[in-house]
């Protein structure tokens, strides 16, 4: 009897340290400070280095970080040392990490300023397609990238389109995360908020997992350059970062209810394309008023984001005009999506069960 009640605890407690381990899984994130090395960053008049402002807040914010139970930093590079892009890349990949978090400074001729957080789209307009290209082209500091990146110029457009369905799994939390961060600039510290956008980069097409570039300001505005480069600015936009990163890891980890919002056009075994126009952990009641007039709005939930849809069609090419229809509305970052039997599949998937 009291053998058997001895199995009993024993194996009782070997399940509950069993379940204990696979809950306490770190929540991994790698940090990239851009460039380093013999790769400066973006060029400015007034002598702050990109490469050395993006590794001081990327070392603070792992420091911030690393103070929270359960999470575990992984860092691209931690002092001024050359890394190449895809190296960067598969970091991240190879210890499957959760996050990927690459940090900028900017640069442009004019005094602009202001901050703006990236993730992996196509972005149709010119000035993003500037900043990718002015980050891809780091590239060109490496030997042999002509075999290395194979196809990818980052002069063309054109050949970076083909690129972007890589990350489309993760796009919604990476524009979750996007606008954390970018709340937390513009809120907390009063920066002038350039949005989240989308364009081509390739350290973010390569990374399979939930990822983001931030430009932290441009080092070409005196005054904002000032501000980066003085200890306060680099602690506040550190602080903000690692924040952000809490607050997303906390809507990952609160619930995970999925709630089936199956609209009347799906039945089973049907590919259907919707709109994503928003994700958040907020629930928004489905009215038009709430979606810039939109309507044939639906809402799915799944790990505690709240995901809502325009739309609901069987042809990818009508999905495409509701997408551009929605970014009329102004949903700049609306992406189209397919979902077979509610689950979600990729588009690349769901073109090739639909011809
Ligand atoms: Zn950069």
């Amino acid at each position: 009897m009291q053998i058997k009640f001895f199995l009993v605890l024993t194996l009782f407690f070997g399940i509950y340290t069993l379940n204990s381990q696979t809950n306490t899984k770190p929540f991994v994130v790698v940090l990239d400070a851009g460039h380093g090395g013999k790769d400066p960053g973006r060029p400015t008049n007034f002598g702050y280095k990109e490469k050395d402002i993006a590794l001081k807040i990327v070392l603070k914010i792992g420091e911030n970080l690393e103070k929270q139970k359960n999470i575990k930093v992984i860092y691209t590079r931690k002092t001024d040392v050359f890394v190449e892009l895809r190296k960067r890349a598969s970091i991240a990949n190879k210890a499957d990490a959760d996050l990927f978090v690459s940090v900028h400074c900017n640069a442009h001729s004019s005094q602009a300023f202001g901050t703006e957080t990236y993730v992996l789209g196509l972005g149709r307009s010119e000035s993003n397609f500037r900043v990718a290209k002015q980050e891809n082209e780091v590239i060109f500091y490496e030997d042999d990238f002509e075999t290395n990146y194979q196809g990818f110029d980052p002069n063309s457009p054109e050949t970076m389109i083909g690129l972007t369905l890589m990350q489309e799994d993760y796009l919604d939390q990476s524009i979750l995360l996007a606008r954390n961060i970018q709340d937390n600039f513009t809120k907390k510290l009063k920066r002038k908020n350039r949005g989240v956008k989308q364009a081509v980069f390739w350290v973010l097409h390569n990374t399979y997992m939930p990822s983001v570039l931030v430009e932290t300001g441009f080092i070409t505005n005196k005054k904002e350059g000032d501000y980066l480069n003085s200890v306060e600015g680099k602690n506040n936009i550190s602080k903000s970062i690692s924040d952000a990163i809490l607050d997303y890891k906390l809507s990952l980890n609160t619930d995970v209810l999925v709630e089936n919002s199956k609209s009347e056009t799906e039945t089973a075994q049907a590919v259907v394309f919707k709109v994503q126009i928003a994700a958040g952990s907020k629930k928004i009641v489905i009215k038009p008023n709430n979606f810039k007039g939109l309507d044939k709005i639906s809402r799915v939930k799944s790990n505690a984001i709240y995901r809502y849809f325009y739309g609901s069609t069987s042809s990818f090419d009508t999905a495409v005009d509701l997408q551009k229809k929605a970014i009329a509305k102004g949903y700049s970052d609306a992406f189209v999506v397919a979902y077979k039997n509610d689950q979600k599949i990729s588009i690349q998937t769901a073109l090739k069960t639909t011809k």
